[in-house]
């Protein structure tokens, strides 16, 4: 049998997670990336392993929300203003699916692909034995308002429906809950089911097993272009040379568009930029959202991790230091009990998250071509997701019959 080749643009979690099924399932496979595959959304974010987020992006009063985060440079939220037609068609598309119609079709879709993912984590440790201290501690969702609070609960009460298992925590429950360093908030919603990983050690892990099963990995190469010969693609070619291919996997996180441009496609994508930074931990055992200031706190090994913001501002992975110091604000804000010196604001990361208009992910065949796929836009998920996805890829390429239903995933959806 002559082997399938395919090549994988991007080495962020969905390429290398794809990468993984697709090789077990025999395809020959490239991955190309023009990093060190070191550093980016899927090295700085904040591990957790989310069956807890079934709300899409795309949700009833966030509109409204991002309209109002705007105006405050320190918001975890921000739009750059912007004429591009790309960005008032994303705009309109994420206005038209904020509804609770929308919410109500994806969140069952979310919570299994989601559980899929957590469950598919859970044999990367048995059968690859790969060591990333997942953590089965749930996720804290910490309020310190009365009036968030009485919002997540009604997330949590939806959530319970879909069959999670959700707790509600008055003020004196909450302090209990942590021993060492006691959160100040009014109440929080607990998600008994999420988890989180260390990234950079899955992604690392990962890597050295998917080169010695004979994956062919390409570092520090920049994919310049598509090539077609009789109107179908069949190569790439990079700063380092040609790369052949029988099927073609574009996995570039947010760069994907840009990438698919070329050939006349137009995928709505932005990139939402974020920032994390990490102290030493001081003894928090539980990770947590800061719901208010939307921050994300994640114990990572004697680490503790801060993440947030989102910020559509383009392709560019420029530090804004002032949301990365609303970051550190927010996290003395709630846990009273810390201070984080200024200096380490200055090892700060940052990553772009791939984000569709709708909140759901772009996972399937193009229909204009009859070997080239796409998987990204995961937005604030694609840690949750990755290995999922990876294998739903190599389903599709197979032409399985999937795990999942994939209408919601269709790549072509906003033509
Ligand atoms: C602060 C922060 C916190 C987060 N927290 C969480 C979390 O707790 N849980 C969760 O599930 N998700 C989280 N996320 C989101 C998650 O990190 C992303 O959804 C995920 O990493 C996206 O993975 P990806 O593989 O699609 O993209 P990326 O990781 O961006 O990888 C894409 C790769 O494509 C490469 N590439 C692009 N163009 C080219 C080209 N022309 N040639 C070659 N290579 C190219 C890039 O170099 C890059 O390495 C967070 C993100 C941020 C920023």
């Amino acid at each position: 049998m002559i082997k399938k080749e395919v090549c994988i643009i991007g080495g962020g979690v969905i390429g290398l997670c794809s990468a993984y099924y697709m090789n077990k399932a025999g395809f020959e496979v490239t991955v190309v990336d023009r990093t060190e595959m070191t550093s980016g959304a899927s090295y700085v974010n904040a591990g957790y392993i989310t069956p807890s987020h079934i709300i899409p992006l795309a949700s009833p009063g966030m509109p409204l929300k991002g309209l109002k985060f705007m105006f405050n440079p320190e918001s975890p939220f921000y739009l750059k203003p912007r004429f591009e037609r790309d960005l008032i068609r994303w705009s309109w598309e994420f206005l038209k699916n904020s509804t609770k119609k929308h919410v109500e079709r994806c969140a069952p879709v979310l919570k299994q692909f989601n559980e899929k993912s957590r469950e598919l984590y859970q044999t990367f440790i048995e059968q690859e034995k790969l060591d990333f201290s997942f953590s089965e501690s749930g996720l804290l969702m910490l309020c310190q308002t009365e009036k968030m609070l009485h919002e997540k609960k009604e997330a949590g009460e939806f959530a319970r429906k879909q069959g999670l298992k959700v707790d509600f925590l008055s003020q004196s429950e909450v302090k209990a809950f942590e021993s060492e360093v006691i959160p100040d908030a009014v109440g929080a919603v607990y998600y008994q089911t999420d988890a989180t990983i260390i990234p950079q050690n899955f992604m690392s892990q990962l890597k050295t097993r998917l080169k010695n099963n004979g994956v062919k990995i390409l570092s520090k190469t920049s994919v310049q272009s598509i090539h077609f010969q009789n109107g179908k693609p069949t190569f790439l070619s990079t700063e380092n040379g040609q790369l052949k291919f029988d099927a073609l996997l574009i996995a570039a996180g947010s760069w994907s568009s840009e990438i698919l441009k070329q050939t006349g496609i137009k995928l709505l994508l932005q990139a939402g930029k974020g920032y994390s930074f990490e102290i030493d931990n001081p003894g928090i055992k539980y990770p947590a959202i800061l719901c208010e200031a939307n921050t994300a706190v994640s114990p990572m090994g004697n680490k503790l991790r801060f993440g947030g913001t989102m910020e559509l501002a383009g392709l560019n992975q420029s530090i804004t230091k002032r949301r990365v110091r609303a970051i550190k604000a927010a996290a003395e804000r709630y846990y009273p009990g810390i201070q984080i010196n200024e200096a380490v604001l200055e090892t700060a990361g940052t990553g772009l998250r791939p984000v569709s208009p709708d909140g759901m992910p772009y996972i399937g065949k193009l229909k204009q071509f009859e070997n080239v796929y796409v998987a990204t836009g995961h937005a604030m998920m694609g840690m949750s997701l990755g290995p999922a996805t990876g294998l739903l890829v190599s389903e599709i390429l197979q032409g399985k019959e999937t795990f999942i239903e994939t209408k919601l995933f269709n790549p072509n959806r906003f033509d």
